[in-house]
């Protein structure tokens, strides 16, 4: 027969519920209380840990406190909601028996069922009971880890997170209208649209995103990137199989989809093109980048812009035609100099291979879309999320940095000393090709005032400033 305790203490621990158990400590306690209630004992303490990881080992004052409780006889007996918030190790609950058998207690009340520590069986429930949850925590993340890649392999929708554009809410039947904007839209960026123009394009139409919400050249991309939109399975960043899903456009077109937008060039390439010396060329009067600022019958110019959105002086014009001929072949000129040689020698030496900023740069993203994924299905919290974030976020910026620098440098590096056979095939380079050349050349062209009255090309007002 079991000693009925006339004082409990109620003991009860914050854990991180990764599980979805949702057994938060305020849901504890009220258990708690009210089986105290139908028993008819007192609760006579109350003793809550803070203890996010289940078996970290870090100590635990709250249920110290209650142990001395109980060897004082203040409290006789323990209520608790399930014995793996009581005990981590084999050996607290050990020590527990022990304290217990002191104190000549032997009832242990848990919500799911009652424990006579008495009885040598009562302790050997408990025993398992311990070990069971240990068990469980070590292999909780295992697990997860384990169903995520389960559900990948077979092509299965992993759970959580939001409806995927192009799909129901279920992520598996199509929706006809948003798939028909998935195909345009994979049509028009393979074409050759920017990301941009055709964000800008989609919100002006009021073709809402998935969330409701308006596009912005990131989204755009994590959908027309994504496996799933042809029906295949990514996992990791990589297509591990062909998803249960139908698919909205064909496999090829996501490959080369992917391979465009993996373009490092195209990463850093946020202006539209059409204008080769875009951020390159500066006033002589403010200092200011010039932009492109066509004139209103279509000529295309730079400009030093003021008003909303500039800081320029806008006292600056110049013609794009002539100081793009210009800056070329001061460019290819420049390629053959000695200095040039020396200076490519120079910061390759400083510039590590682009393969490792590369692979440094795709494993902080894989490693962003993973907490995303975690996020999602509530696997931590927001603040969590942020705080993991920021880490590699850093990494990714930095890892991007060195590729921009690394991609400029290769991208000379193959013409160095050979301006002449560059000059050849100038023409047949597309425009972010040129781009790089120049920007791994020039560092900037400053551009002075136009004479008064002087109507030809006046390449004075021009001064190259060369990268070393
Ligand atoms: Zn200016």
């Amino acid at each position: 027969m079991i000693t009925v305790p006339v004082r409990v203490g109620i003991y009860a621990r914050i854990s991180s519920d990764r599980e979805g158990d949702g057994l938060g400590v305020n849901r504890q306690l009220e258990d708690c209380r009210q089986l105290a209630e139908l028993r008819g004992w007192r609760v006579a303490e109350t003793y809550v840990d803070d203890d996010v990881s289940a078996y970290s080992g870090k100590p635990r004052p709250e249920y110290a406190r209650m142990l001395n409780d109980l060897r004082t006889g203040s409290i006789n007996g323990v209520l608790v909601y399930h014995l793996d918030r009581l005990h981590r190790q084999p050996k607290e609950l050990e020590e527990f028996f022990e304290v217990c058998k002191d104190a000549g207690v032997d009832d242990l009340a848990t919500v799911t069922g009652r424990i006579d520590l008495a009885d040598p069986d009562g302790q050997f429930q408990a025993r398992i009971l311990g070990a069971v949850a240990k068990k469980e925590s070590d292999d909780k993340s295992r697990r997860i880890r384990r169903k995520h890649e389960e559900l990948a392999v077979n092509g299965k929708v992993s759970g959580g997170g939001s409806r995927p554009y192009g799909y129901e809410a279920d992520k598996l039947t199509v929706r006809p209208v948003e798939a028909a904007v998935v195909k345009d839209c994979a049509r028009r960026l393979l074409a050759g649209e920017p990301l941009r123009s055709i964000a800008a394009d989609l919100n002006a139409r009021g073709v809402a995103s998935a969330g409701g919400g308006l596009w912005s050249p990131q989204s755009l991309r994590r959908m027309l990137a994504s496996a799933r939109v042809s029906g295949q399975r990514e996992h990791k960043g990589e297509i591990v199989a062909t998803a249960e899903w139908p698919a909205i456009i064909t496999g090829e077109e996501t490959a080369t989809i992917r391979a465009l937008l993996s373009n490092p060039a195209r990463r850093t390439n946020r202006a539209a093109r059409r204008y080769l010396l875009h951020g390159l060329l500066s006033c002589s009067h403010c200092g200011e980048r010039l932009v492109a600022r066509p004139r209103s019958g279509g000529q295309r110019r730079y400009a030093c812009a003021k008003g909303v959105g500039f800081s320029g002086c806008g006292k600056t014009y110049v013609t794009a035609d002539e100081v793009e001929r210009f800056v070329t072949e001061a460019v290819l000129h420049r390629l053959d100099s000695p200095q040039l040689q020396k200076a490519v020698e120079r910061r390759h030496r400083a510039v590590p291979e682009t393969e490792r900023w590369w692979q440094e740069a795709e494993a902080a993203s894989a490693q962003l879309d993973e907490l995303a994924d975690a996020y999602g299905e509530r696997l931590f919290s927001m603040r969590e999320w942020m705080t993991a974030k920021k880490p590699i976020q850093e990494r990714l910026t930095a890892a991007r940095k060195q590729l921009a620098k690394a991609t400029h440098t290769n991208a000379l590096s193959a013409y160095v000393g050979n301006g002449a056979g560059l000059r050849a095939e100038w023409d047949s380079l597309d425009l972010s090709q040129q781009h790089a050349i120049v920007a791994a050349v020039v560092e900037t062209v400053v551009v002075g005032p136009a004479r008064r009255g002087y109507n030809r090309f006046d390449e004075s007002r021009l001064t190259p400033v060369w990268e070393r």
